[in-house]
């Protein structure tokens, strides 16, 4: 089991899906469960900002099927909503600022948490996320905390988006970086950090083929 942890625009999905697909292992994206919760709750009518009713809404979608993990058959796993991929919809600044919001709920945090475990059980996975080494498998073999400068991170996601189409301006981008940087490394429950034992691994100056050569070689070590 590899788990990579780390903040927003480390380059974190690209990685994963590299080493997953070059280890043949199943990738799970975290993230996006916390951004389907939150889109859940925006279908629904419910305020972001109101605890209970997110946290409920978590349950019972999780509960009762409407949110689920599930793998696409290529070796990677996709979070359906309502019986459907959201695509695209899901990675809109609206969500990732919502994702982050949903994300500091412990009611959420808790009805994720067996999507995950059962997802990783099995091993030979890969899961992307914040808390994958440190609480959802503490025991995972291999833990990479991959991070980047806020700058470099902010450009990155600028470049996505534009790329995209969607209209941004980078200093905004570097603000929405800094702001979930201190949501997600702040909150009391699951907080961003690095696992003692988590190689860390900064991408600011790194090619994302260098980065994925590294964290290969830790799982598969050369010779
Ligand atoms: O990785 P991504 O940008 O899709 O994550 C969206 C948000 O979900 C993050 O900002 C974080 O607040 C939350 N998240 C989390 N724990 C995870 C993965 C994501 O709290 N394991």
């Amino acid at each position: 089991m590899v788990a990579i942890d780390g903040p927003a625009g480390a380059g974190k999905s690209t990685v994963a899906r590299a080493v997953a697909e070059r280890l043949g292992f199943v990738l799970v994206d975290t993230g996006s469960l916390y951004r389907a919760v939150a889109l859940c709750a925006l279908r629904r009518g419910v305020d972001l900002g109101d605890r209970e009713a997110v946290e409920a809404v978590a349950v019972e979608a999780v509960g009762d099927g409407s949110l689920r993990l599930a793998a696409d058959g290529s070796g990677a796993t996709r979070v359906l909503v309502d019986g459907e991929d959201p695509g695209e919809a899901l990675r809109t600044p609206e969500l990732s600022l919502g994702a982050s919001t949903v994300s500091a709920y412990p009611g959420v945090r808790a009805a994720l948490l067996d999507a995950q475990r059962a997802f990783g059980r099995d091993g030979a996975v890969v899961l992307e996320g914040r808390d994958i080494g440190t609480v959802v498998f503490p025991d995972a073999e291999v833990k990479v905390y991959l991070t980047a400068s806020a700058e470099v991170r902010a450009q990155r996601r600028y470049d996505e988006l534009r790329a995209r189409g969607v209209a941004v301006e980078l200093a905004a981008t570097l603000e929405e970086v800094l702001a979930r940087d201190a949501r997600d490394m702040n909150r009391a429950i699951a907080p961003l950090r690095e696992a003692p034992d988590a190689h860390r691994v900064d991408a600011s100056h790194l090619a994302p083929e260098a980065v994925i050569d590294a964290i290969v070689r830790l799982v598969r070590p050369p010779g």
